[in-house]
């Protein structure tokens, strides 16, 4: 047993209230401009509950914030051509102006996802999905930065956790977590300049690498992936996974991929399952929804 103190809880539903105070002056002030709201149109294909339950709160969210959002629910059987023509008749402002478009996911097996999400113009990509949003943020010069990883850069930035010249790794590399969050934090700037070292399925003894971690991300999906020992003592550790488990009773609660109980004993700082990188995911979609109005009635 450590006697170092437990780590201290980073808040990502206080610092997403925070986010949300801002946006709300920032959403009254376009508002007032152009006599209407910023206005996000939600894709929800079939009947999912995480995936109802997700939307359910992005558009609570956005309504807390004076966001117009408007839910087009799609039945589970529709193809891949029914979903990019109606994609595309959304892009028309055919649902009333849709400044931000967003195709909640997963979508069902039979359906092209990147077709899907391809046909949503990168101007309207909130998610910071689109090929050019990835490119531009490969680049430096984000536009749409996919929300999650925003939302964790932005809870080390917060927190004051210096990021610049320390070793951050991150456990996961998807196009919409993982990738996007190594690229940020390797960037320069605030936020960046870290040494980052993306870890994956086939990464061979993998607790070797996150005991050097300062910062240590896990982005997975399986419960309990990481345990203290594989924790450098003093880490930051971010835990982005969000995973159901059901109790030998029937019970089921959300779990993250980091065994909380005995990181907490490890680790300098510790997020939360849920409560921590979740709120910070929906905050910065909001972020990128009002952005995308203002970089539209600029024209551009
Ligand atoms: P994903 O696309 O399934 O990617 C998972 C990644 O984990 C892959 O790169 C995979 O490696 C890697 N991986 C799988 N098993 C591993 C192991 N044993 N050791 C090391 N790496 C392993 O998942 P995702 O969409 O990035 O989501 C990851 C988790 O974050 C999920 O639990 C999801 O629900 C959650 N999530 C949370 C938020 C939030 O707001 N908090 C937002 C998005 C996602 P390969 O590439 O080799 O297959």
């Amino acid at each position: 047993m450590s006697d170092r103190p437990a780590a201290t809880l980073l808040d990502g539903r206080a610092l997403a209230a925070q986010i949300e105070a801002n946006l709300a002056d920032e959403v009254q002030t376009f508002t007032d401009m152009f006599k209407r709201p910023p206005r996000l149109v939600v894709v929800l294909v079939g009947d999912m509950a995480a995936s109802a339950s997700y939307v359910k709160s992005k558009a609570a969210a956005a309504a807390r914030v004076g966001i117009d959002a408007e839910v087009v629910r799609v039945p589970a059987t529709a193809d891949t051509l029914a979903l990019v023509a109606l994609v595309k008749s959304i892009a028309r402002d055919e649902h009333g102006p849709a400044d931000g478009i967003l195709v909640q996911l997963p979508l069902p097996a039979h359906v092209d996802t990147v077709a899907v999400l391809d046909a949503v113009p990168p101007d309207r990509d909130v998610d910071g999905f689109h090929p050019e949003n990835a490119g531009l943020l490969s680049q430096g010069r984000a536009r749409f930065i996919p929300c999650t990883a925003a939302g964790v850069q932005r809870m080390l930035l917060d927190a004051g956790i210096e990021t610049a010249g320390r070793h951050a790794v991150i456990i996961g590399r998807s196009d919409i977590v993982g990738k996007p969050l190594a690229l940020l934090l390797s960037a320069k700037g605030p936020g960046g300049d870290a040494t980052v070292t993306l870890c994956h399925s086939r990464s061979a003894d993998m607790a070797a690498i996150t005991r050097q971690a300062d910062i240590l991300v896990a982005a997975v999906g399986r419960p309990g992936l990481v345990t203290a020992s594989m924790v450098k003592p003093g880490a930051a550790v971010i835990d982005v996974g969000i995973n159901r488990v059901t109790a030998p009773d029937g019970t089921s609660r959300l779990t993250g991929d980091v065994d909380f109980e005995s990181v907490r004993g490890v680790a300098s700082w510790i997020t939360p399952v849920p409560g921590g990188v979740g709120p910070l995911t929906v905050a910065m979609l909001l972020a990128n929804t009002a952005l995308a109005a203002e970089l539209r009635s600029r024209g551009g």
